[in-house]
């Protein structure tokens, strides 16, 4: 499937609509023409044909009785007879009389008529005996009856009636030779009658068909102009369904069909496709900056700059925001990121005089591939690994990131119920003061203890919660927890040692932080010395207003504070300045690394000396060794929490151990 089923439903549909029934109309509008021609030629031919056919026998007929007192012998009588009626007589070609033998009596032209025998007299005579008369061409090849006075007609006399080529002509288009056999008195009497047809004859059958014809040709006119106009609305509906509002180009739809057309065609993988997805960075900042149609009047820019660069058998699209797809053909790797580099080139040029930074996502596509959303969905899941670094920067896709999606929507799907279900676990690592080797504190680490997953370490799921926000909840959890735990120990009479919570660098978005930890805390009376709140030193890098209000608001209340993970990463000796806080945390960073150790030990001693100038608590993390141990006693640092001592574990387990 390379577009979703009702997409394409609901595009075929805004294609299609309306041509059907006009196409139907029309074909049934032929039909019914059709139909009738056939049916008024037909029926109105045979009428005009059995009707001059009538008229020839009626008059055939009263020749035939001017013999019914004939005498045998007296054939001056016959001429007598017949010369006065020559009025009749005109309208005959010829008369001729037998008799009952068959003998020629009388011919009004001295001929007797061409039968010819075998067949013809034969036939007749047959059909004498049952009185029926006979109408005989002169070729005696057509042969009409008249039974009851109705006239049968041979078809092919009808078809030869109809093959007219002039309409109008006043000579007749065709003439019938017709013998007509009446027996009379004891004789036969046969008259030969030419019927002439005229065009004239068929006048009234011409005119109705005549409008019969331009009723229909009204119709047809009106059903070509509508399926003229419609397969115009179509194009016109297309050209919509196919076209990027913002760029006035190809849009997304066409991308899909344009990009599944070349990877069908792409006949035994002549060419090597990527799939690329090219997103400028910050692009909704500089909306704020200079307007939405600025930022729009770019992404039009960047297009126009980016189609010039394609080449043949390649496509671009304009997605969303200031995104694109592109399907390029490359050769290798290398060739194709200086494609890239080129492209990123041509779009910073389109903004002269600012700087722009460009990510972007590949996905090589492989033979036999041809669902291209779904290739440049792995093309923008490779963008998004990228972070939001203010530089140029390419990456390309591999499974791996795939796999990490997964895993995102996976623990997405899940979280909100394992908060619920209870399903996180507190952990506890002990913090031990190098003073007396004893107990002197602990951190609280989650764990989540997964139905089917199993046990799930943080960095598995800590930096999916940090994305998307629920990291909010599981700290107010993990702080609850740890306040319901102290107030247990403290109601079963233990000797409480402050136990530390991670607070997210997101929750310093909420001015009333400090307020809400009182709350939590407060429903437990749990003293607030016994429970520490770590805060990262990214968290000096957001909002410093909320961050030094809120430290505090919550040092006043009794909270200490302490800055976790300081040296990692960006390490600043100015937030110490700017901030006051009630413990340092030394990251474990500075004591891995062979050739950093000494630098490191160094900068350690160093760092404890100035935090104790600024009354501060030191604990170092992370350790691992004896030695580490010895040389932190050494430099008088409070807390150690290492591996050395213990892992974090169930806090049923710390209990047990550290218990008093
Ligand atoms: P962190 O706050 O820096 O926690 C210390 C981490 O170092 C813990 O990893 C701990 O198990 C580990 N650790 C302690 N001693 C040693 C040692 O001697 N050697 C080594 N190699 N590691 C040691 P963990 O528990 O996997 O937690 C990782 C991170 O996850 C934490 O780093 C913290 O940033 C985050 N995290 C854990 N629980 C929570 C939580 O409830 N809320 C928040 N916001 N973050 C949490
Ligand atoms: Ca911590
Ligand atoms: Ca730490």
């Amino acid at each position: 499937m390379f577009m979703s089923e009702s997409k394409e439903k609901r595009i075929k549909k805004l294609k299609k609509k309306h041509i059907w029934p006009s196409i139907v109309g029309l074909v049934v509008i032929l039909c019914i023409f059709c139909a009738v021609m056939i049916s008024a030629l037909g029926l109105s031919g045979m009428d005009i044909v059995q009707g001059k056919l009538a008229d020839s026998s009626r008059t055939s007929v009263k020749i035939a009785e001017l013999f019914a007192d004939y005498d045998l012998g007296a054939e001056e009588k016959v001429e007598q007879t017949v010369l006065s009626h020559i009025d009749i007589l005109e309208e005959i070609e010829a008369v001729s009389v037998v008799d009952m033998d068959r003998m020629p009596v009388w011919a009004s032209n001295g001929e007797y008529p061409a039968i010819d025998e075998t067949i013809t007299i034969e036939f007749l005579s047959e059909l004498m005996e049952e009185e029926i008369r006979v109408i005989l061409t002169e070729d005696a090849e057509q042969v009409f009856f008249i039974e009851d006075g109705e006239l049968a007609v041979n078809e092919r006399i009808l078809k030869e009636l109809f093959s007219v080529s002039e309409w109008r002509a006043a000579t007749p288009f065709t003439q019938l030779k017709l013998w007509l056999v009446v027996p009379v008195n004891g004789l036969e009497v046969m008259v030969l009658n030419n019927v002439s047809l005229y065009h004239q004859d068929f006048l009234m059958m011409g005119i109705c068909v005549l409008l019969c014809g331009i009723l229909i040709g009204i119709f047809v006119i009106y059903y070509l102009i509508s399926i003229i106009s419609m397969v115009s609305s179509v194009r016109k509906t297309a050209k919509i369904i196919y076209t990027d509002m913002v760029t006035g180009g190809d849009n997304w739809l066409l991308f899909i069909r344009k990009g599944t057309n070349l990877l069908k065609k792409n006949g035994r993988a002549r060419r090597k496709y990527a799939m690329v997805h090219l997103e400028m960075r910050k692009y909704r900042s500089f909306c704020t900056c200079f307007g939405v149609n600025k930022g729009q009047e770019l992404i039009e820019k960047f297009y126009v700059a980016l189609k010039k660069e394609m080449e043949r058998k390649e496509v671009i699209a304009h997605q969303e925001n200031a995104e694109f797809g592109l399907l390029l053909v490359y050769t290798d790797k290398a060739q194709l990121e200086e494609r890239i580099q080129r492209l990123e080139n041509v779009l910073s040029a389109v903004l002269p005089g600012m700087k722009v930074y460009f990510g972007v996502g590949v996905y090589f596509v492989q033979p036999g591939e041809y669902d291209v959303e779904q290739l440049y969905n792995n093309a923008m899941i490779a963008c998004e690994m990228l972070g939001e670094e203010a530089e140029n920067k390419t990456a390309f896709f591999d499974v791996e990131m795939n796999n990490q999606k997964l895993w995102e929507r996976k623990v997405e799907d899940d979280m909100d119920h394992a908060l619920a279900n209870r399903e996180f676990q507190v952990y506890l690592q002990p913090k031990i003061s190098t003073s007396e080797e004893v107990l002197g504190g602990a951190e609280a680490l989650v764990r989540w203890i997964h139905p089917t997953e199993g046990f799930i370490p943080p960095n598995r799921f800590i930096p999916i919660f940090e994305k998307n926000g629920f990291i909010l909840k599981l700290d107010d959890y993990m702080l609850e927890e740890i306040a319901r735990i102290q107030a247990e120990w403290l109601a079963e009479g233990r000797k409480l040692v402050p136990i530390s919570v991670n607070v997210s660098r997101a929750h310093f978005t909420r001015e009333d932080l400090a307020e809400h930890i009182c709350a939590i805390v407060d429903k437990y009376q749990v003293p607030h010395s016994m429970i520490e709140l770590e805060l990262t030193e990214s968290a000096f890098f957001d909002d410093k207003k909320v961050l030094l209000n809120t430290v505090q608001k919550l040092r006043i209340a009794g909270f200490p504070v302490s800055m976790d993970d300081f040296g990692a990463g960006y390490s600043s000796l100015n937030s110490l300045k700017e901030l006051q806080i009630d413990v340092l945390k030394i990251d474990a960073d500075f004591f891995r690394g062979a050739d950093v150790e000494e630098r490191g030990l160094l900068i350690v001693s160093e760092v404890i000396d100035l935090a104790k100038k600024l009354n501060m608590k030191i604990v170092a993390e992370g350790i691992e060794s004896r030695e580490q141990v010895d040389f932190l006693t050494e430099q008088e640092c409070d807390l150690i929490q290492g591996y050395f001592y213990s892992k974090p574990m169930p806090v049923a387990e710390f209990a047990q151990k550290y218990g008093e």
